[in-house]
């Protein structure tokens, strides 16, 4: 899938982020490294630490549906934003430090990282867990 066809699809999910409190709707996409996408809204809670970052719930489904390796993730935010701390551990976890890590606006693509270069001297443990 090309570039242009994640950032549609993360446009796409973004429309349904559940965030009455923040107002601020992200979409991500992530791909597998057999080709398999699974998409992800931010979804928030009256309870905000109950809240999950749109990454997040793209990886976790990516997970639950049997997916380990992810070699690609799209983000589309209003303004560009980065991933949370949080999601760049999770990403850390299922991603290798090449990973792609493409950070987009409803209209652009804007951003490019590898996840390395995001995620600094991360946490690491198990790496070999299955
Ligand atoms: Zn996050």
């Amino acid at each position: 899938m090309t570039e242009q066809e994640l950032h549609r699809y993360a446009v796409e999910v973004r429309q349904r982020a559940y965030a009455p409190y923040s107002r601020y709707a992200v979409g991500a996409v992530v791909e597998t490294e057999d080709g398999t996408l699974f998409a992800g809204c931010n979804v928030e809670n009256a309870a905000y630490p109950q809240c999950m970052c749109a990454e997040r719930v793209a990886i976790f489904k990516a997970v639950s549906e049997g997916h380990r390796r992810i070699r690609r993730l799209l983000l589309v935010t209003e303004d560009g934003g980065t991933p949370c701390g949080g999601c760049r551990s999770v990403m850390a976890e299922f991603g290798s430090p090449e990973m792609d890590v493409i950070i987009a606006t409803p209209e652009k693509i804007v951003k490019r990282y590898r996840l390395g270069d995001l995620l600094l001297d991360g946490f690491e443990f198990r790496r070999d867990a299955s």
